[in-house]
């Protein structure tokens, strides 16, 4: 797995990314009314680690997540999950799939 230690900054960059104070309980994972497996806990595991790859492997989720806040409304350390999942649509969309940000 190839590594990428500016990713955490160049997310951050793109418009807020506030994955660090995750104390990785799974209530996100476990309320997520799509059920996507590792997503959305296991998904900002990879961003801090740099793992810009599983990143990428997961757009399919990034971009099916429903902006519920169910899984944020339960978070016990405050993580703004719905806005990270916005920031990745943007970095995703510009960086791996070309986009314009307006097209985001
Ligand atoms: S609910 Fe919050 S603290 Fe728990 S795993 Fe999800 S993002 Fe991390
Ligand atoms: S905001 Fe997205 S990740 Fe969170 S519970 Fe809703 S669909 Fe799942």
């Amino acid at each position: 797995m190839k590594v990428d230690p500016t990713l955490p900054d160049r997310l951050a960059r793109t418009g807020g990314f506030n994955a660090s104070a995750c104390i990785n309980c799974g209530s996100c994972t476990a309320l997520c009314p799509l059920g996507m497996g590792p997503f959305p806990r296991q998904l900002f595991r990879y961003v801090l680690l740099g793992a810009r790859e599983e990143v990428v492997r997961h757009t399919e989720e990034i971009y099916s997540c429903l902006l519920c806040k169910m899984c944020e409304d339960n978070c016990p350390a405050g993580v703004h999950i719905a806005e990270n999942v916005r920031t990745l649509r943007t970095f995703l969309g510009r960086e791996e799939l070309g986009l314009a940000t307006s097209e985001v």
